[in-house]
């Protein structure tokens, strides 16, 4: 599978990195180092069980409750339960609720983006791994993106104090099980969760598979599912985001929704949505954002430029083309929408011809015909039933912005 060269010049010339608040990471760095404690404590089994057993719970509350529940409303449950999905997923000190949907909602809508909070293809790996998190840009919440959820006070009073429920749970821990209890049941899990959570932002937009064309780069990946109670098939997420579950395929295990199917048959949760069979079989059509987005990648394997400078050449030293250049030009001082129309309905099938002077190009570029960029859309994207709709579209992108290049030379 071929991926789309991404150019760093076409990246955005934003100073992100400058962005990083060094007192906000601060925290962060705290929880990290005072992992260190178990050096003086000691690590007892009793601790580590704790860990894992702290590491589930808490899994489970960003799983079940950050990401499912209150970022894609993917089942119902009562007031008293969301509220108590909210208190165990910012046990995680994760920050808020209001803070943590609206972000998540807002990846999903500029996904691989350079609008995108937390894109490894954009900005690096570790900078959507946590990077983000600390720059003063994504401090602050939008409402806007979760008034369902900022409607409820107690929900708002959370997100407020949001480091309040880590702090209950660490004192709760420490009175429990002691200072070896705090470093290794506490704060052990506390930076595993941190980290497996974080690999849902960068690793599983990085590595695995992609079964859908989602128009990103996010990626199904067993191991990491294992990991992270079922967030690892990111990729069947990306293609159906309201589904309360993440494994589509009876064998892609998915703890978070075993867990939240157990809770539907004692009445804690119901409405579980299921994504529709057409979805999971790859038999959907895709939406039109999808299919502007996959239309782009494939354009931006093509030369433009050069296509342009050789369709150039080509028009002025080939006299059997006189017409057509003069044509072409005409309608480029008329008007740009008449010449794409025009190049559109030319297939331009003297560009194959033997006779044309070379250009000293690496490769001799030329307007692709619908097939090559067929071939190539195949090549690059996994099978769907809109494929023909990305290459007309393509065909359509790539003749404007030949056209584009095309009206600056003759302006
Ligand atoms: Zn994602
Ligand atoms: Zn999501």
């Amino acid at each position: 599978m071929t991926k789309p060269a991404r150019d760093a010049a076409q990246k955005p010339a934003d100073h992100y990195l400058d962005d990083i608040q060094a007192a906000g990471a601060l925290p962060f760095i705290l929880v990290h180092l005072a992992c260190l404690g178990a050096i003086w404590t000691g690590v007892y089994w009793q601790d580590v069980a704790l860990a894992v057993g702290l590491y589930g719970l808490r899994m489970f509350g960003i799983t079940g409750g950050y990401h499912r529940y209150f970022s894609h409303r993917a089942y119902k449950t009562s007031r008293w339960f969301q509220f108590i999905l909210a208190f165990i997923a910012q046990t995680s000190a994760q920050r808020g609720i209001l803070w943590w949907a609206a972000k998540h909602r807002h990846h999903h809508r500029y996904s691989d983006t350079p609008a995108d909070v937390h894109s490894p293809a954009q900005r690096g790996f570790w900078y959507a791994h946590m990077g983000w998190i600390f720059t003063a840009r994504h401090d602050t919440t939008d409402l806007a993106a979760v008034p369902d959820l900022a409607k409820f006070p107690e929900l708002r009073f959370l997100d407020r104090f949001h480091y309040l429920p880590a702090f209950i749970l660490a004192v709760a821990v420490w009175f429990a099980a002691g200072w070896s209890g705090l470093v290794v049941g506490f704060f052990w899990s506390t930076v595993a969760t941190y980290h497996g959570t974080f690999c849902i932002n960068s690793l599983a937009h990085v590595y695995g598979r992609r079964r859908y064309l989602t128009g990103d780069d996010s990626r199904n990946n067993w191991w990491f599912a294992l990991l992270t109670m079922g967030e690892g098939w990111h990729n069947n997420h990306h293609a159906y985001q309201s589904a309360a579950c993440q494994g589509f395929r009876w064998w892609e295990i998915d703890t978070t929704y075993y867990i939240l199917k157990a809770l539907s048959w004692v009445g804690i949760t119901w409405d579980l949505h299921r994504p529709p069979a057409a979805v999971v079989r790859g038999e959907q059509r895709l939406g039109k954002a999808i299919i502007e987005k996959a239309a782009s990648q494939l354009v931006a394997t093509f030369h433009v430029e050069q296509i342009a400078a050789r369709l150039q050449a080509t028009l002025a030293d080939t006299p059997s083309l006189a017409d057509v250049k003069a044509e072409l030009q005409h309608k480029l001082e008329n008007a740009r929408a008449q010449a794409e129309a025009m190049l559109a309905s030319l297939h331009m099938p003297e560009l194959h011809m033997p006779s044309l002077p070379d250009l000293h190009m690496p490769t001799m570029p030329t307007l692709p015909t619908r097939d090559e960029l067929k071939d190539r859309a195949a090549a690059m994207f996994v099978r769907t039933p809109s494929m023909d709709d990305i290459v007309d579209r393509a065909r359509q992108l790539l003749i404007e912005a030949v056209c584009a290049r095309l009206a600056v030379a003759a302006a």
